[in-house]
């Protein structure tokens, strides 16, 4: 490893995101930055440092280029085949851990037994709603107790805090336009999620209408650098205020199908090398990769709609 770099630039750590992208973000050598830190031993590591691949073999004349970016998870790369390789590794690093976090959530109780030794409800009128859960084959048993006139809907959405021991939230001053690079637009859609707010610039409320989704959190918490607090909004309050959201302007996302880890690997270093993003990151969910490029330093708690772009992939063998 002759130009391992040193320091915390290279930690998988989700504070570093912007290390490496606090000044200008073109046309800056990599030692720059050191310089302006001020400290000659740092200056004269970071000469010889550069490329963020351990096993990067490119001369240090290469590195000498004026290349200053991409910068992947608080590492610049060299060329396409440095940043295929910390791709290839970033990929199969969320892969491995894939399946860990839902464990925590396996032994809920059921939300009708909750109501029912809470003495909410009675055990009739459950049997009642399980009953036309049944026959009709849909709806939940929270809404069937709601029409059955056995419980209100704000009973049900402390329940399911009970159940999920989280928070009920609600939906007041909620600015979709600033949420939207919270979370992608697919994400939204595809999980249910609602971006609500976010508190003294460090805590994103997100909220959920039914059951939370503790592997989008974990996966926004290590994106956004955020900590992410789920909770449960009320179906009244969920349902247009989440329609509302899917209307505004998200950062631009591409979706990319790849047969395999590598070839994932070698899209999503493709997207790298021709974005040029000044920081750069790669998290899991569910089955799929979000890996999101920043093409300008964020300022804010959020970056700004059009500083972000998405990747999302989805790799054959997953599914
Ligand atoms: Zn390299």
């Amino acid at each position: 490893m002759p130009f391992l770099r040193t320091g915390k630039a290279v930690a998988p750590d989700p504070s570093a995101v912007f290390e490496g992208g606090g000044a200008t973000p073109h046309g800056r050598r990599p030692f720059q930055w050191e310089l302006q830190a001020g400290s000659v031993d740092s200056v004269r590591s970071e000469i010889f440092a550069g490329c963020a691949n351990p096993s990067c073999r490119s001369g240090w004349l290469r590195l000498w280029r004026g290349r200053s970016v991409p910068i992947f998870e608080g590492g610049w790369t060299c060329s396409l085949e440095c940043t295929v390789a910390r791709l290839r590794r970033a990929v199969a690093r969320e892969l491995e851990g894939q399946g860990t976090v839902r464990e925590l959530y396996r032994h809920r109780i059921p939300l009708g037994l909750l109501l029912m030794e809470r003495g909410w409800i009675s055990r009739d009128q459950l049997r009642l709603a399980l009953d036309a859960q049944k026959k009709a084959g849909t709806g939940r048993l929270g809404q069937w107790l709601i029409r059955q006139g056995a419980a209100s809907e704000e009973m049900i959405a402390r329940a399911l805090g009970l159940q999920w021991s989280c928070p009920v939230l609600g939906v007041e001053h909620h600015e979709s336009t600033t949420l939207a690079t919270a979370i992608p637009r697919l994400f939204l859609d595809a999980f249910g999620a609602l971006p609500l707010r976010i508190a003294a610039g460090r805590v994103l409320y997100l909220g959920f209408e039914e059951s939370l989704d503790p592997v989008l959190a974990l996966a926004v918490e290590r994106m956004t650098g955020l900590r992410v607090e789920s909770g449960i909004v009320p179906e009244s309050a969920f349902r247009p205020a989440h329609a509302r959201m899917l209307e505004v302007t998200f950062p631009p996302a591409e979706l990319v199908e790849a047969i395999s880890q590598s070839a994932a690997a070698y899209a999503l270093a493709r997207s790298a090398e021709r974005l040029k993003p000044v920081a750069s990151r790669l998290v899991r969910v569910h089955d799929c990769l979000w890996m999101r490029l920043w093409t300008r330093t964020q300022q804010g708690a959020l970056p700004e709609t059009m500083t972000v772009q998405d990747m999302i992939c989805s790799i054959g063998m997953m599914g």
